[in-house]
Protein backbone atom coordinates (compact mmCIF):
# COMPACT_ATOMS: atom_id res chain seq x y z
CA UNK A 1 0.00 0.00 0.00
CA UNK A 2 1.05 3.13 -0.56
CA UNK A 3 -0.16 6.87 0.69
CA UNK A 4 -1.05 7.37 -3.24
CA UNK A 5 -4.76 7.81 -2.13
CA UNK A 6 -7.87 10.09 -3.74
CA UNK A 7 -8.52 13.30 -2.62
CA UNK A 8 -12.54 13.77 -2.00
CA UNK A 9 -12.74 15.76 -5.14
CA UNK A 10 -11.47 12.92 -7.41
CA UNK A 11 -14.24 10.56 -5.85
CA UNK A 12 -18.06 10.52 -5.89
CA UNK A 13 -19.69 11.95 -9.16
CA UNK A 14 -22.10 14.15 -10.78
CA UNK A 15 -25.93 13.54 -8.47
CA UNK A 16 -23.91 12.13 -5.50
CA UNK A 17 -25.31 13.50 -2.58
CA UNK A 18 -25.53 13.74 1.26
CA UNK A 19 -29.29 13.64 2.48
CA UNK A 20 -31.94 13.29 0.25
CA UNK A 21 -34.01 16.69 0.98
CA UNK A 22 -37.77 17.38 -0.06
CA UNK A 23 -38.01 19.52 -3.12
CA UNK A 24 -37.48 23.60 -1.99
CA UNK A 25 -40.59 25.25 -1.69
CA UNK A 26 -39.43 28.59 -1.76
CA UNK A 27 -38.02 30.53 -5.05
CA UNK A 28 -34.55 29.52 -5.89
CA UNK A 29 -32.30 32.46 -7.24
CA UNK A 30 -28.43 32.23 -8.32
CA UNK A 31 -26.38 33.28 -6.08
CA UNK A 32 -24.86 35.64 -8.27
CA UNK A 33 -27.83 37.78 -8.87
CA UNK A 34 -28.23 38.00 -4.66
CA UNK A 35 -24.49 39.16 -4.88
CA UNK A 36 -25.19 41.79 -7.59
CA UNK A 37 -23.07 40.53 -10.37
CA UNK A 38 -20.00 39.79 -7.94
CA UNK A 39 -17.67 37.35 -9.57
CA UNK A 40 -17.71 34.09 -7.77
CA UNK A 41 -15.30 31.29 -8.27
CA UNK A 42 -17.20 29.15 -10.35
CA UNK A 43 -14.20 26.97 -11.62
CA UNK A 44 -13.43 26.15 -7.99
CA UNK A 45 -16.50 22.86 -7.70
CA UNK A 46 -17.25 21.26 -4.95
CA UNK A 47 -17.12 17.73 -4.16
CA UNK A 48 -20.14 15.50 -5.31
CA UNK A 49 -20.21 12.62 -2.95
CA UNK A 50 -22.75 10.46 -0.84
CA UNK A 51 -22.45 10.60 2.66
CA UNK A 52 -20.75 7.39 3.23
CA UNK A 53 -17.46 8.10 0.92
CA UNK A 54 -17.23 11.18 3.01
CA UNK A 55 -17.33 9.24 5.97
CA UNK A 56 -15.37 6.03 4.85
CA UNK A 57 -12.80 9.18 3.37
CA UNK A 58 -12.12 10.42 6.47
CA UNK A 59 -11.57 7.16 8.59
CA UNK A 60 -9.34 5.90 5.98
CA UNK A 61 -7.31 9.11 6.29
CA UNK A 62 -7.37 8.66 10.08
CA UNK A 63 -6.42 5.25 10.54
CA UNK A 64 -3.34 5.66 8.38
CA UNK A 65 -1.71 7.81 11.10
CA UNK A 66 -0.45 6.22 14.09
CA UNK A 67 -2.78 8.22 17.66
CA UNK A 68 -3.25 7.88 20.88
CA UNK A 69 -6.75 5.84 20.13
CA UNK A 70 -5.26 3.43 18.00
CA UNK A 71 -2.37 2.27 19.95
CA UNK A 72 0.44 2.47 22.58
CA UNK A 73 2.04 5.99 22.07
CA UNK A 74 5.32 6.25 24.65
CA UNK A 75 6.66 9.36 23.26
CA UNK A 76 8.79 10.87 26.62
CA UNK A 77 8.84 14.27 27.21
CA UNK A 78 5.45 14.80 25.22
CA UNK A 79 2.86 12.87 27.54
CA UNK A 80 1.23 11.43 24.95
CA UNK A 81 -1.89 10.69 27.83
CA UNK A 82 -5.13 9.12 26.84
CA UNK A 83 -7.39 12.17 27.08
CA UNK A 84 -11.02 10.90 28.78
CA UNK A 85 -13.36 11.82 26.13
CA UNK A 86 -15.82 13.67 28.92
CA UNK A 87 -13.34 16.71 28.82
CA UNK A 88 -13.99 17.04 24.83
CA UNK A 89 -17.51 16.49 25.72
CA UNK A 90 -17.97 19.20 28.72
CA UNK A 91 -15.42 21.89 26.37
CA UNK A 92 -18.04 21.26 23.91
CA UNK A 93 -21.20 22.50 26.23
CA UNK A 94 -22.58 24.88 24.26
CA UNK A 95 -21.92 27.71 27.05
CA UNK A 96 -18.49 26.91 26.90
CA UNK A 97 -17.83 26.23 23.10
CA UNK A 98 -19.34 29.60 22.15
CA UNK A 99 -18.21 32.21 24.64
CA UNK A 100 -17.78 35.16 23.33
CA UNK A 101 -14.52 37.29 24.40
CA UNK A 102 -16.58 40.46 23.45
CA UNK A 103 -19.56 39.38 25.95
CA UNK A 104 -18.68 41.16 29.01
CA UNK A 105 -17.49 40.25 32.37
CA UNK A 106 -21.19 40.37 33.44
CA UNK A 107 -22.54 38.08 30.29
CA UNK A 108 -19.27 35.58 31.12
CA UNK A 109 -19.45 34.89 35.00
CA UNK A 110 -19.22 30.87 33.64
CA UNK A 111 -16.42 31.44 31.82
CA UNK A 112 -14.40 33.74 34.26
CA UNK A 113 -15.35 30.91 37.03
CA UNK A 114 -13.50 28.49 34.91
CA UNK A 115 -10.58 30.42 34.29
CA UNK A 116 -10.53 31.90 38.27
CA UNK A 117 -11.07 27.94 39.46
CA UNK A 118 -8.71 26.45 37.36
CA UNK A 119 -5.88 28.93 38.47
CA UNK A 120 -6.86 28.73 42.03
CA UNK A 121 -6.41 24.68 41.52
CA UNK A 122 -3.33 24.97 39.56
CA UNK A 123 -1.75 27.51 42.05
CA UNK A 124 -3.17 25.14 44.91
CA UNK A 125 -1.52 21.98 42.87
CA UNK A 126 1.93 23.80 42.46
CA UNK A 127 2.29 25.49 45.87
CA UNK A 128 2.32 29.07 44.83
CA UNK A 129 0.53 32.32 45.10
CA UNK A 130 -0.96 33.01 41.59
CA UNK A 131 -1.30 31.98 38.09
CA UNK A 132 -1.93 33.51 34.21
CA UNK A 133 -3.76 30.94 32.48
CA UNK A 134 -2.84 33.43 28.99
CA UNK A 135 0.17 31.77 27.56
CA UNK A 136 -0.74 28.97 24.71
CA UNK A 137 2.26 26.67 25.18
CA UNK A 138 4.93 25.78 27.40
CA UNK A 139 7.30 27.42 25.41
CA UNK A 140 5.19 31.04 25.85
CA UNK A 141 4.93 30.28 29.41
CA UNK A 142 8.68 30.28 29.57
CA UNK A 143 9.05 33.54 27.77
CA UNK A 144 6.39 34.90 29.97
CA UNK A 145 8.05 33.43 33.05
CA UNK A 146 11.11 35.04 32.08
CA UNK A 147 9.64 38.22 30.71
CA UNK A 148 8.73 38.61 34.72
CA UNK A 149 12.00 37.88 36.08
CA UNK A 150 13.07 40.25 34.36
CA UNK A 151 10.88 42.77 35.34
CA UNK A 152 11.53 41.90 38.81
CA UNK A 153 15.02 42.35 38.26
CA UNK A 154 14.75 45.63 37.31
CA UNK A 155 12.35 46.80 39.71
CA UNK A 156 14.66 45.96 41.95
CA UNK A 157 17.81 48.27 40.10
CA UNK A 158 19.24 45.07 38.74
CA UNK A 159 17.95 44.67 35.31
CA UNK A 160 21.15 46.04 33.51
CA UNK A 161 23.77 43.43 35.57
CA UNK A 162 21.69 40.27 35.00
CA UNK A 163 21.62 39.38 31.97
CA UNK A 164 22.43 35.30 31.86
CA UNK A 165 20.01 32.04 32.17
CA UNK A 166 21.54 29.30 33.47
CA UNK A 167 20.25 26.12 31.67
CA UNK A 168 21.21 22.52 32.09
CA UNK A 169 22.80 20.44 29.15
CA UNK A 170 19.89 18.10 29.51
CA UNK A 171 17.39 21.13 29.01
CA UNK A 172 14.25 20.92 25.85
CA UNK A 173 15.42 23.02 23.20
CA UNK A 174 13.09 25.78 24.30
CA UNK A 175 14.82 26.74 27.31
CA UNK A 176 17.41 28.51 25.29
CA UNK A 177 14.93 29.68 22.37
CA UNK A 178 13.06 31.64 24.92
CA UNK A 179 15.89 32.60 27.28
CA UNK A 180 17.12 34.07 23.66
CA UNK A 181 14.02 35.30 22.77
CA UNK A 182 13.64 37.80 25.61
CA UNK A 183 16.74 38.84 25.48
CA UNK A 184 18.65 36.83 27.83
CA UNK A 185 22.06 34.81 27.11
CA UNK A 186 22.02 31.14 27.64
CA UNK A 187 24.75 29.95 29.99
CA UNK A 188 24.78 25.90 29.53
CA UNK A 189 25.85 24.03 32.87
CA UNK A 190 26.94 20.78 32.46
CA UNK A 191 25.45 18.06 34.46
CA UNK A 192 27.31 15.72 36.90
CA UNK A 193 28.06 11.57 35.92
CA UNK A 194 24.47 11.07 37.22
CA UNK A 195 22.76 13.18 34.70
CA UNK A 196 21.75 15.42 37.65
CA UNK A 197 22.57 19.13 38.31
CA UNK A 198 26.17 18.79 39.04
CA UNK A 199 26.61 21.51 41.92
CA UNK A 200 29.54 22.29 41.63
CA UNK A 201 29.44 23.25 38.16
CA UNK A 202 26.79 25.36 39.20
CA UNK A 203 28.22 27.30 41.79
CA UNK A 204 30.69 28.18 39.44
CA UNK A 205 28.47 30.05 37.38
CA UNK A 206 26.33 31.38 39.30
CA UNK A 207 27.20 35.16 40.13
CA UNK A 208 25.37 38.68 39.96
CA UNK A 209 24.98 38.19 36.45
CA UNK A 210 22.80 35.45 36.74
CA UNK A 211 19.15 36.17 36.23
CA UNK A 212 17.69 33.10 36.64
CA UNK A 213 18.21 29.42 36.73
CA UNK A 214 16.14 27.24 34.71
CA UNK A 215 15.34 23.22 35.60
CA UNK A 216 13.33 20.44 34.54
CA UNK A 217 11.98 18.55 36.88
CA UNK A 218 11.58 15.44 37.40
CA UNK A 219 14.68 16.62 34.54
CA UNK A 220 14.64 15.38 31.10
CA UNK A 221 16.02 12.05 31.64
CA UNK A 222 13.01 11.31 33.93
CA UNK A 223 15.36 11.38 37.16
CA UNK A 224 14.27 13.72 40.05
CA UNK A 225 16.93 16.02 41.90
CA UNK A 226 18.06 14.89 44.86
CA UNK A 227 19.72 18.07 45.69
CA UNK A 228 16.83 20.25 44.21
CA UNK A 229 16.38 22.44 48.15
CA UNK A 230 20.52 22.81 47.49
CA UNK A 231 20.00 24.35 44.09
CA UNK A 232 17.10 26.39 44.93
CA UNK A 233 18.78 27.45 47.86
CA UNK A 234 22.29 28.30 45.67
CA UNK A 235 20.11 30.08 42.86
CA UNK A 236 18.94 32.54 45.80
CA UNK A 237 22.02 33.55 47.59
CA UNK A 238 23.85 34.50 44.26
CA UNK A 239 20.32 37.07 44.12
CA UNK A 240 18.58 34.83 40.79
CA UNK A 241 15.41 33.58 40.46
CA UNK A 242 14.83 29.85 40.19
CA UNK A 243 12.50 29.04 37.21
CA UNK A 244 11.26 25.07 36.68
CA UNK A 245 9.92 23.97 33.39
CA UNK A 246 7.24 21.69 34.40
CA UNK A 247 6.98 19.62 31.47
CA UNK A 248 6.94 16.99 33.56
CA UNK A 249 5.11 18.40 36.19
CA UNK A 250 2.84 14.41 35.23
CA UNK A 251 5.15 13.38 37.58
CA UNK A 252 4.46 15.12 40.48
CA UNK A 253 1.07 16.20 41.22
CA UNK A 254 -0.20 15.44 44.09
CA UNK A 255 3.38 14.20 45.54
CA UNK A 256 5.40 17.41 45.63
CA UNK A 257 5.19 20.85 45.30
CA UNK A 258 7.66 23.07 43.34
CA UNK A 259 6.83 26.09 45.02
CA UNK A 260 7.83 24.02 48.56
CA UNK A 261 11.16 22.83 46.57
CA UNK A 262 12.27 26.52 46.55
CA UNK A 263 11.25 27.63 42.85
CA UNK A 264 10.14 30.88 42.65
CA UNK A 265 8.00 30.12 39.28
CA UNK A 266 7.11 27.61 36.93
CA UNK A 267 4.85 26.75 33.65
CA UNK A 268 2.50 24.14 33.31
CA UNK A 269 1.90 22.09 30.47
CA UNK A 270 -1.64 21.48 31.08
CA UNK A 271 -1.81 19.83 27.79
CA UNK A 272 0.90 17.12 29.33
CA UNK A 273 -0.28 17.13 32.58
CA UNK A 274 -4.43 17.52 32.66
CA UNK A 275 -5.03 15.52 29.36
CA UNK A 276 -5.96 17.46 26.36
CA UNK A 277 -4.90 16.31 22.69
CA UNK A 278 -1.93 17.70 21.51
CA UNK A 279 -0.77 15.81 18.58
CA UNK A 280 -0.47 17.94 15.15
CA UNK A 281 1.27 20.92 17.34
CA UNK A 282 -1.32 22.17 19.49
CA UNK A 283 -3.55 24.07 20.32
CA UNK A 284 -2.25 23.50 24.47
CA UNK A 285 -1.99 25.94 26.80
CA UNK A 286 0.70 27.30 28.97
CA UNK A 287 -0.17 28.53 32.58
CA UNK A 288 2.51 30.47 34.61
CA UNK A 289 2.18 29.66 38.45
CA UNK A 290 4.30 32.43 40.43
CA UNK A 291 5.24 33.23 43.96
CA UNK A 292 4.10 36.19 45.46
CA UNK A 293 6.89 38.82 44.74
CA UNK A 294 5.97 38.15 40.93
CA UNK A 295 2.79 38.48 41.12
CA UNK A 296 2.38 42.15 39.97
CA UNK A 297 4.00 41.45 37.30
CA UNK A 298 1.64 38.58 35.78
CA UNK A 299 0.08 39.28 32.17
CA UNK A 300 -3.37 41.87 32.25
CA UNK A 301 -5.91 41.10 32.17
CA UNK A 302 -6.29 39.16 35.71
CA UNK A 303 -9.79 37.81 36.64
CA UNK A 304 -10.66 38.92 40.33
CA UNK A 305 -13.23 38.45 42.75
CA UNK A 306 -15.51 40.93 43.83
CA UNK A 307 -18.12 39.38 46.22
CA UNK A 308 -19.72 36.78 44.14
CA UNK A 309 -18.97 38.53 40.93
CA UNK A 310 -15.87 37.74 38.80
CA UNK A 311 -13.72 40.63 36.66
CA UNK A 312 -10.90 41.39 34.28
CA UNK A 313 -8.79 43.59 36.56
CA UNK A 314 -6.80 45.46 33.45
CA UNK A 315 -5.32 47.98 35.74
CA UNK A 316 -2.24 46.87 37.02
CA UNK A 317 0.64 48.63 36.63
CA UNK A 318 3.77 46.55 36.54
CA UNK A 319 2.42 43.90 34.74
CA UNK A 320 4.48 42.68 31.78
CA UNK A 321 1.49 43.37 29.36
CA UNK A 322 -0.45 41.49 27.48
CA UNK A 323 0.53 38.04 26.13
CA UNK A 324 -2.01 36.51 24.20
CA UNK A 325 -5.39 37.34 22.42
CA UNK A 326 -8.67 37.89 25.03
CA UNK A 327 -7.48 35.62 27.80
CA UNK A 328 -5.73 32.14 26.44
CA UNK A 329 -6.75 29.15 24.99
CA UNK A 330 -10.28 28.72 26.58
CA UNK A 331 -11.50 25.46 25.40
CA UNK A 332 -7.93 23.46 26.14
CA UNK A 333 -8.30 25.63 29.90
CA UNK A 334 -12.01 24.17 30.47
CA UNK A 335 -10.71 20.20 29.47
CA UNK A 336 -7.71 21.16 32.14
CA UNK A 337 -10.29 22.04 35.12
CA UNK A 338 -12.66 18.89 33.84
CA UNK A 339 -9.77 16.42 34.31
CA UNK A 340 -8.80 17.88 37.65
CA UNK A 341 -12.21 18.08 38.84
CA UNK A 342 -13.17 14.92 37.55
CA UNK A 343 -9.78 12.98 39.16
CA UNK A 344 -10.04 14.89 42.43
CA UNK A 345 -6.88 15.14 44.96
CA UNK A 346 -6.65 11.60 45.55
CA UNK A 347 -7.06 10.72 42.04
CA UNK A 348 -4.51 13.23 40.42
CA UNK A 349 -2.12 11.41 42.58
CA UNK A 350 -3.02 8.29 41.60
CA UNK A 351 -2.16 9.44 38.31
CA UNK A 352 1.35 10.62 39.52
CA UNK A 353 2.21 7.23 41.02
CA UNK A 354 0.91 4.91 38.60
CA UNK A 355 3.06 6.71 35.36
CA UNK A 356 5.70 6.56 38.02
CA UNK A 357 5.09 2.40 38.61
CA UNK A 358 4.43 2.16 34.79
CA UNK A 359 7.66 3.70 33.88
CA UNK A 360 9.91 1.91 36.38
CA UNK A 361 8.65 -1.55 35.59
CA UNK A 362 9.20 -1.16 31.55
CA UNK A 363 12.95 0.33 32.61
CA UNK A 364 13.67 -2.75 35.25
CA UNK A 365 12.36 -4.93 32.32
CA UNK A 366 14.22 -3.40 29.32
CA UNK A 367 17.53 -2.44 30.54
CA UNK A 368 18.30 -6.15 30.26
CA UNK A 369 17.88 -5.79 26.16
CA UNK A 370 19.25 -2.25 26.18
CA UNK A 371 21.81 0.04 27.84
CA UNK A 372 20.85 2.05 30.58
CA UNK A 373 23.26 5.16 30.40
CA UNK A 374 21.89 6.22 34.38
CA UNK A 375 20.93 3.62 36.27
CA UNK A 376 18.53 5.22 39.07
CA UNK A 377 14.80 4.63 39.97
CA UNK A 378 13.17 6.74 37.56
CA UNK A 379 9.73 9.04 37.58
CA UNK A 380 7.57 9.46 35.25
CA UNK A 381 9.84 8.06 32.00
CA UNK A 382 13.08 6.57 31.40
CA UNK A 383 16.16 7.16 28.64
CA UNK A 384 17.55 3.86 27.31
CA UNK A 385 20.68 3.89 24.71
CA UNK A 386 21.07 1.97 21.34
CA UNK A 387 24.39 2.16 21.08
CA UNK A 388 25.16 -1.03 22.31
CA UNK A 389 23.40 -2.23 18.72
CA UNK A 390 25.84 -0.16 16.39
CA UNK A 391 27.98 -3.31 16.29
CA UNK A 392 25.55 -4.78 14.54
CA UNK A 393 25.32 -1.85 12.47
CA UNK A 394 21.66 -1.16 13.77
CA UNK A 395 20.60 2.70 15.18
CA UNK A 396 18.15 4.10 17.60
CA UNK A 397 16.27 5.36 14.36
CA UNK A 398 15.80 1.42 12.93
CA UNK A 399 14.67 0.68 16.18
CA UNK A 400 12.17 3.21 16.17
CA UNK A 401 11.14 2.56 12.68
CA UNK A 402 10.85 -1.29 13.69
CA UNK A 403 8.62 -0.74 16.60
CA UNK A 404 5.67 0.86 13.99
CA UNK A 405 5.39 -3.43 12.73
CA UNK A 406 4.11 -3.80 15.70
CA UNK A 407 1.38 -0.91 16.24
CA UNK A 408 2.98 0.92 18.74
CA UNK A 409 4.38 4.54 18.22
CA UNK A 410 8.17 5.19 18.54
CA UNK A 411 9.14 6.29 21.52
CA UNK A 412 11.24 10.14 21.52
CA UNK A 413 14.58 9.60 19.74
CA UNK A 414 17.78 11.41 20.29
CA UNK A 415 16.80 13.36 22.62
CA UNK A 416 18.18 14.25 25.57
CA UNK A 417 21.18 15.01 23.57
CA UNK A 418 23.61 14.36 26.35
CA UNK A 419 22.77 10.40 25.82
CA UNK A 420 24.19 8.98 23.05
CA UNK A 421 21.69 7.12 20.45
CA UNK A 422 19.17 8.30 23.12
CA UNK A 423 15.27 5.93 23.41
CA UNK A 424 13.07 8.03 25.54
CA UNK A 425 10.24 6.19 26.61
CA UNK A 426 6.92 7.43 28.40
CA UNK A 427 4.44 4.62 28.88
CA UNK A 428 1.85 7.30 31.42
CA UNK A 429 -0.47 6.23 33.67
CA UNK A 430 -3.17 4.93 31.44
CA UNK A 431 -1.38 1.68 30.00
CA UNK A 432 -2.52 -2.04 31.03
CA UNK A 433 0.21 -3.90 32.67
CA UNK A 434 -0.88 -6.09 29.05
CA UNK A 435 -0.17 -3.19 26.66
CA UNK A 436 3.10 -2.57 29.13
CA UNK A 437 4.39 -6.49 28.61
CA UNK A 438 3.38 -6.09 24.94
CA UNK A 439 5.36 -3.22 24.08
CA UNK A 440 8.51 -4.80 26.26
CA UNK A 441 8.16 -8.11 23.69
CA UNK A 442 8.34 -5.76 20.85
CA UNK A 443 11.33 -4.44 22.00
CA UNK A 444 13.37 -7.64 23.38
CA UNK A 445 12.35 -9.37 19.84
CA UNK A 446 13.90 -5.17 18.31
CA UNK A 447 17.15 -6.21 20.33
CA UNK A 448 17.22 -9.77 19.15
CA UNK A 449 16.64 -8.90 15.77
CA UNK A 450 19.66 -6.35 15.79
CA UNK A 451 22.10 -9.69 16.59
CA UNK A 452 20.67 -12.06 14.43
CA UNK A 453 19.23 -10.21 11.44
CA UNK A 454 19.95 -6.58 11.14
CA UNK A 455 18.28 -6.37 7.76
CA UNK A 456 14.68 -6.41 9.35
CA UNK A 457 15.39 -3.41 11.04
CA UNK A 458 17.17 -1.90 8.56
CA UNK A 459 14.34 -2.45 6.01
CA UNK A 460 11.50 -1.37 8.99
CA UNK A 461 8.42 -0.25 8.81
CA UNK A 462 7.01 -3.07 6.15
CA UNK A 463 3.50 -2.91 7.50
CA UNK A 464 3.19 1.02 7.77
CA UNK A 465 0.95 2.78 4.45
CA UNK A 466 4.58 4.28 3.53
CA UNK A 467 7.65 2.65 4.47
CA UNK A 468 10.99 4.80 5.14
CA UNK A 469 11.37 7.95 2.94
CA UNK A 470 14.25 8.99 1.00
CA UNK A 471 14.66 12.23 3.36
CA UNK A 472 17.00 13.63 0.91
CA UNK A 473 14.99 13.81 -1.65
CA UNK A 474 12.12 14.49 0.66
CA UNK A 475 13.87 17.62 1.18
CA UNK A 476 15.26 18.27 -2.17
CA UNK A 477 12.29 18.19 -4.20
CA UNK A 478 9.59 19.22 -1.92
CA UNK A 479 6.20 19.25 -3.46
CA UNK A 480 3.60 20.65 -1.16
CA UNK A 481 0.66 20.64 -3.40
CA UNK A 482 -1.65 17.92 -4.75
CA UNK A 483 -2.37 18.15 -8.18
CA UNK A 484 -5.33 16.42 -9.89
CA UNK A 485 -4.72 15.72 -13.31
CA UNK A 486 -7.26 18.42 -15.66
CA UNK A 487 -7.72 20.00 -12.30
CA UNK A 488 -4.40 22.35 -12.12
CA UNK A 489 -5.73 24.72 -15.40
CA UNK A 490 -9.57 25.72 -14.08
CA UNK A 491 -8.25 26.51 -10.61
CA UNK A 492 -5.38 28.63 -12.57
CA UNK A 493 -8.08 30.18 -14.06
CA UNK A 494 -10.59 30.79 -11.25
CA UNK A 495 -7.29 32.61 -9.26
CA UNK A 496 -6.81 34.55 -11.37
CA UNK A 497 -10.19 35.52 -12.21
CA UNK A 498 -10.58 35.73 -8.03
CA UNK A 499 -7.71 38.69 -8.41
CA UNK A 500 -8.72 40.60 -11.33
CA UNK A 501 -11.70 40.95 -9.03
CA UNK A 502 -10.24 41.78 -6.24
CA UNK A 503 -7.81 44.16 -7.93
CA UNK A 504 -4.88 42.26 -6.65
CA UNK A 505 -1.68 42.19 -8.74
C1 LIG B 1 7.10 19.91 25.85
C2 LIG B 1 8.17 20.56 26.59
C3 LIG B 1 8.38 21.95 26.49
C4 LIG B 1 7.62 22.83 25.52
O1 LIG B 1 6.25 22.83 25.73
P1 LIG B 1 5.21 23.14 24.55
O2 LIG B 1 3.89 23.16 25.23
O3 LIG B 1 5.36 22.04 23.55
O4 LIG B 1 5.57 24.48 23.98
C5 LIG B 1 9.34 22.51 27.30
N1 LIG B 1 10.10 21.76 28.11
C6 LIG B 1 9.95 20.42 28.21
C7 LIG B 1 10.81 19.64 29.17
C8 LIG B 1 8.99 19.77 27.45
O5 LIG B 1 8.84 18.45 27.55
Amino acid sequence: MSLERRLLIEQGGPGHRGPALPACDVPVRPLAELLRGARLRTALEFPQVSEPEVVRHFIELSVLNHHIDRGFYPLGSCTMKHNPKINDELASLPGIALAHPLAGDDASQGALRIIHDLSRTLAEITGFAAVTTQPAAGAQGEAVGLMMIRAWHRARGEGERRRKVLVPDSAHGTNPASVHLVGYETVTVASGSEATVDLHALRAALDDSVAAIMLTVPNTLGLFEPEILEVTRLAHEAGAQAYLDGANLNALVGLARPGDLGFDLMHINVHKTFSTPHGGGGPGAGPVAVAAHLEPFLPVPVVTEHGDRLRWDHDRPRSVGRVHSFYGNFGILARALAYILTHGESGLSRVSRTAILNANYLMRRLMASYDLPHEAHCMHEFVLSGRGLRKHGVKTLDVAKRLLDFGVHAPTVYFPLIVEEALMIEPTETETLDRLDHFAAAMERIAREARESPKILQDAPTTTPNSRLDEARAARELKLRWSVPGREASVAAARSAERQTIGRP
